[in-house]
């Protein structure tokens, strides 16, 4: 696995892979605040401002923001520079389905050859979920977020292949993008949306090896983002 793929792959900034050089750093902080939605959706990425907000030279900067280009986070336009790639639902839909298909092929085939060093990782990363998810006082979103890709992480984890996680890896930053903005809109965690019992589903039925059963499950988990944004899809229209 290249290093690149390796950094995709990593979670949030706090636990991922120990950054190498300042354009890995700058990255890493820029792909936070490109997911969090501290930097706006379509927002132009202004090298001479951002330099100094981040403290790395001009160069770096450039080297970090083409980082995010082939992540698909930011779009680069020629000579008028880079700008914060747009959201629409189109897009929501488009990353949904391609999810759909890559996760739920690779839980299938995980369920399939994983062994019993897989079974103990993912019971162990359901529990670590489970407990963020029942604090009375609802989860800590960043928290939450790290826990969740782990578990996505884990349950696909038996299936060897680097390029399907890579792909998967990028997609799920988008996919996170869209629910950071969808967590101010409806808060995510709210009544009409039992998380965790989609995560119970999704569980029971890869450590009992259902393969059919938990694909169903994953997918109509994966969908629920996108079903819940097209409902308030007035919220961002645009
Ligand atoms: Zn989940």
């Amino acid at each position: 696995m290249t290093r690149l793929m390796q950094l995709v792959a990593s979670q949030t900034q706090l636990d991922a892979l120990a950054p190498r050089t300042l354009a890995e750093r700058a990255y890493l902080s820029l792909r936070h605040d490109v997911v969090c939605g501290k930097l706006v959706p379509g927002e132009k990425l202004r090298v001479e401002h951002l330099k100094d907000q981040y403290q790395v030279g001009a160069g770096t900067l450039r080297e970090a923001l083409s980082l995010l280009v082939s992540d698909a986070l930011v779009t680069v336009e020629g000579q008028r520079g880079f700008r914060v790639a747009p959201i629409s639902l189109a897009d929501l839909e488009d990353v949904t389905n391609t999810r759909v298909m890559l996760e739920t092929e690779a839980l299938r085939q995980s369920i399939r050859h994983g062994d019993t060093q897989w079974e103990e990782a993912l019971v162990n990363s359901y529990q670590l979920l489970t407990q963020t998810e029942s604090n009375p006082s609802g989860p800590e979103p960043a928290l939450w977020e790290q826990r969740n890709k782990h578990f996505h992480d884990t349950l696909i984890s038996a299936f060897d292949s680097p390029w399907t996680k890579y792909i998967l890896g990028i997609l799920y930053r988008h996919a996170e993008r869209y629910r950071n903005i969808n967590w101010r809109l409806t808060a995510a965690h709210s009544s009409d949306r039992k998380v965790h019992d989609e995560h119970e589903t999704i569980f029971q039925a890869a450590i009992n090896r259902q393969e059919a059963r938990a694909a169903l499950a994953l997918e109509a988990h994966v969908r629920l983002t996108h079903d819940i944004m097209k409902r308030q899809n007035a919220s961002f229209a645009k």
